[in-house]
């Protein structure tokens, strides 16, 4: 996993990773939910439909939807029995093969994900607080890349979307995962439009996403921008559209911020996370966050 370095010369590239159509349990069709991403200015969408039976096993094909400023990567979201409270697991496989294999008989949550990875994919940990996931779950998928640490439908229907703290305690543990904000539209109505990633990379390439997405190198938004993290002299400093408060997150309690109307940047302390991680937190005057991925400082 790396530290996201905004000194490079890259870009950064909207996208939504978590999305379904007809082909599972949306209402709108596959290139009738590209053209409402295209429209609203996403450079990238990932269809996510519900790797199931009784949908057929869709790895929805996206591809004829791509233009030439709006692309896509090949996804699905597996399903298996079964968590420790007795669900069907929910996991994100991203840079998935058409070929991919429908369930085997007999396979759990953690083998198919395992396959996926296997395949190629970047596998993350979806929506765990919207169906009860425990630690012990996650620790099933040590080959994961990242929890989904902002799921918009869960949040605006049963305000069971955020995931930070589930994935702190991972990071407590010594795991190297990232963090990621998504939609889960099934409806284009109230779910979408409310959580993205902005990755970066060279161009606006599948491949290139896709490779960025393993490595960490984006940020989590609802809307305000983060536009630079540098650690120097001792100091975090931060620089961000306007928000009122910039916060800096580590291990256990481990935190520092600051607070004021429209601020756009801060320095804080490094200390208290030296040897260990820390992540910024942003948060505007309507509420709205942008979150880093964490930093290694071990
Ligand atoms: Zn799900
Ligand atoms: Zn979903």
């Amino acid at each position: 996993m790396d530290n996201l370095d905004f000194s490079r010369p890259d870009s950064f590239f909207k996208g939504n990773m978590h999305t379904h159509s007809t082909n599972s349990d949306g209402s709108h069709a596959p290139e009738a939910v590209c053209a409402a991403y295209r429209e609203q200015g996403y450079d990238f969408l990932v269809m996510t439909d519900h790797f199931m039976e009784m949908y057929g096993f869709p790895v929805t094909d996206t591809r004829p939807y791509r233009t030439g400023d709006f692309t896509t990567i090949i996804g699905a979201e597996l399903h298996a029995p079964e968590t420790t409270v007795g669900e069907i697991w929910h996991i994100k496989s991203i840079g998935l093969p058409f070929d991919f294999e429908p369930l085997r008989d007999g396979e759990t949550g953690p083998e198919i994900a395992k396959r996926a990875h296997e395949a190629g994919a970047f596998i993350g940990i979806v929506h765990p607080s919207w169906y009860g996931l425990t630690h012990a779950d996650a620790r099933e998928l040590p080959f994961a890349h990242a929890v989904e640490i902002y799921n918009h439908g869960s949040a605006i229907e049963v305000d069971r979307g955020h995931d930070w703290p589930f994935l702190d305690v991972l990071l407590n543990d010594g795991w190297k995962l990232s963090g990621y904000a998504v939609d889960d539209a099934h409806e284009l109505t109230h779910d979408w439009l409310g959580g993205w990633v902005m990755v970066q990379a060279e161009e606006n390439e599948p491949e290139l996403l896709l490779e960025s997405l393993k490595a960490g190198r984006y940020y989590s938004s609802m809307g305000p921008e983060i536009d630079d993290i540098t650690i120097e002299c001792g100091q975090i400093h931060v620089a961000c559209s306007e928000v009122d408060l910039i916060a800096v997150q580590g291990r256990g309690s481990r935190s520092k911020h600051a607070m004021g109307d429209g601020m756009t940047s801060a320095s804080l302390d490094l200390y208290p996370f030296e040897e260990s991680w820390f992540r910024v937190t942003v948060i505007d005057s309507h509420g709205k966050r942008a979150w880093s991925n964490p930093y290694w400082l071990d």
